[in-house]
């Protein structure tokens, strides 16, 4: 019996089974994408805590799973749930509906989809309403099969992903935590394992500079960075002093020739502006950028600033440049799970009377503590008049390759792409971390550009008809796994 029933779930060539909804498909998700659902809390009411774009955007994907005849659910506006199957037990999908602004400089207008070249574009196509819709079309795809289900299948809908994930603190507080999930909010094959993710703020005070020594220039602002999750790409200074204005200046297009640094100065009688550019990169991944404030922080460490200028440039040359994986600040570790640990500078403010300011991405290995971590980098930057001000923390997330999850959805991505489904580790935070075990699975293959968060952002069609095979493939075994006997 056992041998048999394999053979005919082998049988099914699921991508060629969801070939017929591509056209409803498509249109469904232009709807969904015509919705701007951006966080606005002027428009927040009753059943709409996150505004009114993002309720209907939740309301039209609800409405659909009630008209294909599965179970919703609306949980007050903050998230919801389309479900079929039977069985105690559930197996999530988790998508969200909520999108980033769109920006200026597109082709076409954001929120009025458009497919070009077999590419929908549209603010959401890829993160995370395509995905959301191609999940959608796999469950419909197992019931109109008529395929028997052993758990129930939740697609669940979060909305508030791309702020503070108020959506998941709520759902589930009123629902129970899938036995099995995943979430098509990332790439392919399987991402498995997160670093640990720490944002600290450090802030102190600085006085007002009174007096200058001869030779002395007077630090008067030095600034970097918008995100601490940034690689900054450009630093700015401004030096005040009665010395040779001219010669500063020269000094320093001297050094950034000598070093291959693009920058330029401006002068003016009594002050000189220094701007350096370096080059933008994921926090994730610190040295694969060009911090522009550490390079900038060198050539200032060749002069002679006032006392709390040169306690500001050293505490950069001293504690930060070049010690992306934690050297200068002491806290270097790895583990084989998720690799180095790493830091990122991202956000440098300084200025006389106003204060310093500093903010640091920390990314740890799984085993490491976070608190150790927190105290060591306080102690060390205690001595430059910084402490911490604010800590905005993520815990590592980890599912073990052998796990059930893992296994099943492994198979399935070997099966239907004929390539490696091995699960990969990333320095980056994703929407699994809300599920317990969770991991993405899609939607953008190896290789493939990311559009998440950038002008005409875009999903591929024909990939997102292989994600949507995938997903009814998984969704059924998932569904079914160790209950087909
Ligand atoms: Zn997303």
């Amino acid at each position: 019996m056992k041998d048999e029933k394999e053979e005919r779930d082998l049988s099914i060539a699921w991508w060629k089974e969801i070939e017929v909804y591509r056209e409803q498909m498509m249109e469904c998700l232009t709807e969904l994408c015509s919705i701007e659902s951006v966080l606005d809390e002027s428009t927040a009411g009753p059943a709409a805590p996150f505004g009114k774009g993002i309720a209907q955007a939740l309301e039209v994907m609800l409405q659909l799973g009630e008209k294909e005849g599965f179970i919703t659910k609306n949980l007050d506006g903050y998230a919801g749930h389309v479900e079929y199957g039977q069985g105690e037990e559930i197996v999530g999908v988790l998508a969200h509906l909520d999108v980033v602004p769109a920006g200026d400089g597109w082709t076409s207008p954001p929120f009025e989809p458009e497919i070009r070249e077999g590419k929908f574009y549209a603010r959401g196509a890829q993160d995370d309403k395509g995905p959301a819709m191609a999940a959608f079309f796999a469950l419909k795809l197992v019931k109109d099969l008529g395929l028997p289900l052993h758990r129930r299948v939740r697609l669940i809908l979060g909305t508030d992903e791309e702020s503070r994930w108020r959506d998941m603190d709520h759902y589930f507080q009123h629902e129970p935590m899938p036995e099995l999930a995943f979430t098509p909010d990332g790439d392919f094959p399987i991402i498995h394992a997160e670093k640990g993710l720490v944002d600290l703020t450090l802030s102190g005070p600085v006085d007002k500079v009174s007096q200058l020594e001869e030779g002395q220039w007077k630090l008067a602002r030095l600034e970097a960075g918008q995100r601490a999750n940034m690689v900054p790409d450009l630093a700015a200074a401004r030096l005040e002093g009665e010395e040779d204005v001219f010669g500063l200046k020269e000094a320093f297009q001297d050094y950034l020739i000598t070093h291959q640094i693009r920058g330029y100065a401006e002068e003016a009688d009594d002050h000189l502006k220094l701007i350096v550019e370096g080059k933008a990169h994921h926090g994730s991944e610190p040295d694969q950028g060009v911090n522009a404030a550490c390079q900038l922080a060198r050539f200032l460490g060749q002069l002679h600033l006032d006392e709390a200028g040169a306690r500001y440039v050293s505490l950069i040359n001293d504690c930060l440049d070049g010690g992306w994986f934690g050297e200068k600040l002491e806290i270097a570790q790895e583990d084989d799970r998720v690799g180095r640990l790493t830091v990122n500078p991202g956000v440098f403010r300084y200025e006389p009377g106003e204060g310093q300011y500093l903010e640091l991405n920390i990314r740890y290995p799984i085993a490491a503590d976070m608190e150790t971590i927190r105290r060591k980098v306080e102690e060390k930057l205690d001595s430059y008049g910084l402490s911490i001000t604010d800590v905005d923390h993520k815990p590592g997330h980890y599912v073990e390759p052998d796990h059930p999850l893992i296994q099943t959805l492994r198979k399935v991505y070997e099966e239907q792409t004929g390539e490696s489904g091995e699960p990969i580790a990333i320095g980056g935070a994703t929407y699994a971390r809300a599920l317990r075990p969770g991991v993405v699975f899609g939607p953008l293959f190896p290789g493939h550009l990311e559009r998440a968060h950038q002008k005409d952002e875009f999903i591929d069609v024909e990939q997102l008809m292989q994600a949507a095979a995938l997903y009814a493939q998984a969704i059924y075994e998932l569904a079914n796994r160790g209950k087909n006997d």
